[in-house]
């Protein structure tokens, strides 16, 4: 621990404290701006759609100042969208804006938000040269309908042909006059009519866009993995008007990651349905990479022919880290597994790993899956400050913590709200998937991870090819990777206007690579609690940083082409090879070897997939039924018992006559 902090206040104290401020000023000065031109007092859900997309894309909103103030902007290079609230078109002066936007060197979208049926018609026409010539209201309230999203590539991008739930209640559609320069990007499609909500056209060689106004819909958010769909379908015109506009100067994602996790398995062959040798066949042929969720107690077991298999094919196959022991609620309440209990066996876990990795060479992910569910929010700190990398679960919000709310929680796969320790979420592909939820997933640029377990694959080794065709099919360049990789990726990256780059993370340990044909330097900021010690790395050497609030700040130059490892090293130093990684308890023995045949014999027929299934789904139902069972064969066994001793009882009366005349 202070060995760490010795080498940070080293760090510190040789960067001049001049660095440090001119640094600060760096990073906040270069965001990009989207200029919204509305009416004075203008607090419509257009403008708060506008303002939320905006901030999860890392832009400014410049709404403040009079009109002629704002249309100035227009001119500013800094300036990436223009958004003019349809109430504002009587006032405002079309010739004016398309001469500012012409004479700018780099090229400006205009988007006119906000459209109703109060619009004013003759507006609309000459701002559209006459392809817009008016909106309507349609009461959606009882309809069963749906947005359907056009294929525009450079604006409707991976959600090209795809489709969005409604919000209930009303729409209104624009009354579009087919030319050759417009089209439909987004349309509700109540029963047989196609009414577009979103649309572009060109005038005077300017791009400008018409959106409808959205009735306001609020929606919570929850830990549901699937609420992304109608929260997107809330901002979708504005999410997809500004990324376009946007370019390289919003938060976008340094590639598009997935990945197949399967729970439970350790290195046998096969183990239950999985046969590897099949598996890897099959992620070859449908372009996917499979990582074993592992359980550490098994460190010890591996088959040499699976353990060759995994390193020659570490593209494809990989190993993290599922639990310790995968006992019941081993990372669940602390009321039933205390903190410090958590603690010993997240040590425990990760020595046996290191053991795994010296027994076989292959290595392994620092990525946790929780054994059945999600754990408290303390473990997660537990977990980052023994310099985990991440953890995947089918919920990213701890058991004991509510789901934060606003977009940018909502929308992304990885958080860092739970002390400040990457949390991702999974989904099951042993359920069915909405396409919609993929492709905003890849649209957004999150990583898409999928989990299942062996008897998934009862219905054949290919079972999982569906999915993974569908995900390279929606972004055919998906980077199908372990999840250290994907790890290592996630964050965002904006260009600056000062030609350097921005880079949030969402992880404590990334690489970034230099793609940008000439040198740069990487402006980099994550979420941080500074609960523990740490220590910022950069290829492994100490780096300085600096500390506002609850964000860590760094600046690194990277050559063209060049990649650096950033990484922050936490708290507790740990000696794993002192932990003692025996398996000593007959309890965690007997779970384990009834769980390897739940998985390798019980699996095996329908029923006993079916049995797992339900288990899974109703423990305690089965657990309540298994105890009723388990009364009722006793009360059984008591009655029948009895019952015996008593005809017994009476037999030897029987008998006992004779005897007792014999005796006579
Ligand atoms: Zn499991």
């Amino acid at each position: 621990m202070n060995s760490l902090h010795a080498i940070t206040e080293h760090v510190n104290t040789r960067m001049s404290w001049l660095a440090l401020c001119v640094l600060t000023l760096a990073i906040h000065a270069f965001a990009a701006d989207v200029v919204y031109i509305g009416k004075p007092d203008d607090d419509s859900y257009t403008r708060r759609q506008i303002e939320t997309a905006s901030t999860f894309y890392g832009l400014n909103v410049n709404s403040s100042g009079s009109v002629p103030s704002l249309l100035s902007s227009i001119s500013n290079p800094k300036t990436v969208a223009i958004i003019i609230n349809a109430a504002m078109l009587p006032i405002l002066d079309s010739k004016q804006v398309f001469a500012l936007m012409r004479h700018r060197a780099q090229p400006v979208s205009l988007l006119i938000a906000g459209i109703d049926d109060s619009t004013d018609t003759g507006a609309l026409k000459q701002w559209s040269l006459g392809a817009v010539t008016g909106s309507r209201k349609l009461d959606t309230a009882q309809a069963d309908g749906q947005y359907e999203v056009g294929d525009v590539s450079e604006i409707t991008r991976q959600l090209s042909n795809s489709t969005l739930p409604f919000n209930r209640g009303q729409i209104f559609y624009l009354v579009l006059t087919p030319t050759t320069v417009t089209r439909s990007i987004i349309s509700a499609q109540v029963k047989s009519a196609t009414l577009s909500v979103f649309a572009r056209t060109t005038v005077m060689g300017q791009s400008v866009f018409f959106s409808t106004s959205q009735q306001p819909t609020e929606i919570p958010v929850t830990a549901d993995p699937y609420r992304q769909q109608h929260l997107f379908a809330a901002i979708a015109a504005p999410m997809m008007f500004l990324r376009y506009a946007g370019g390289d100067k919003v938060w976008h994602s340094p590639g598009d990651y997935a990945n197949l996790t399967i729970d439970d398995l350790w290195l046998r062959e096969p183990y239950g349905h999985v046969n590897y040798e099949e598996l890897l066949q099959q992620a070859q042929q449908h372009n996917f990479h499979a990582t074993v969720a592992f359980i550490p107690w098994n460190f010890d077991r591996s088959q040499p022919a699976v353990v060759s298999l995994f390193k020659a094919h570490p593209d494809r196959l990989s190993i993290c880290v599922h639990g310790n022991n995968h006992i019941h609620q081993e990372f669940g309440p602390f009321e039933e597994h205390p903190l410090e209990k958590q603690v010993e066996d997240i040590d425990q876990g990760l020595a046996r790993m290191e053991r795994f990795k010296e027994l076989t060479g292959i290595p392994y992910a620092a990525v946790m899956v929780f054994p059945h569910s999600v754990a408290p929010r303390a473990t997660f700190a537990a977990l980052k400050d023994a310099n985990f990398l991440a953890t995947a679960n089918s919920l990213n919000v701890p058991s004991d913590a509510a789901a934060p709310q606003g977009a940018e929680f909502a929308l992304r796969t990885a958080t860092l709200d739970f002390a400040t320790f990457p949390s991702l979420r999974r989904y099951s592909a042993e359920n069915d998937i909405p396409r919609p939820q993929l492709a905003i997933d890849a649209f957004l640029g999150n990583p898409m991870l999928f989990y299942v377990h062996e008897s998934f694959f009862a219905s054949g080794i290919g079972a999982f090819n569906r999915t993974a065709d569908t995900v390279n099919q929606i972004q055919p360049d998906t980077h199908w990777r372990n999840l250290g990789d994907i790890v290592h990726h996630l964050y965002l990256e904006k260009l600056r206007d000062d030609g350097n780059f921005d880079i949030r993370s969402y992880s404590a340990s990334i690489e970034i690579t230099n793609t940008h044909h000439r040198d740069a330097s990487f402006y980099i900021e994550k979420k941080e609690d500074f609960s523990s010690p740490l220590v910022v790395l950069i290829d492994g050497q100490p780096y300085p940083y600096q500390k506002t609030g609850r964000i860590l700040w760094l600046q690194v130059p990277i050559s063209n082409g060049a990649t650096r490892q950033v990484e922050v090293k936490y708290g507790r130093e740990m000696n794993l090879a002192s932990i003692d990684i025996s398996k000593h308890s007959i309890k965690i023995a007997a779970i384990r070897f009834l769980s390897d045949f739940r998985d390798n014999e019980v699996s095996d027929t329908h029923l006993g997939r079916w049995f797992i299934r339900s288990h899974v789904a109703y423990r305690t139902a089965w657990n309540a039924g298994a105890a009723i069972i388990v009364l009722f064969i006793a009360l059984f066994l008591v009655i029948g018992y009895r019952y015996r001793n008593r005809r017994a009882s009476k037999r030897k009366q029987v008998f006992a006559l004779p005897g007792k005349i014999q005796s006579k």
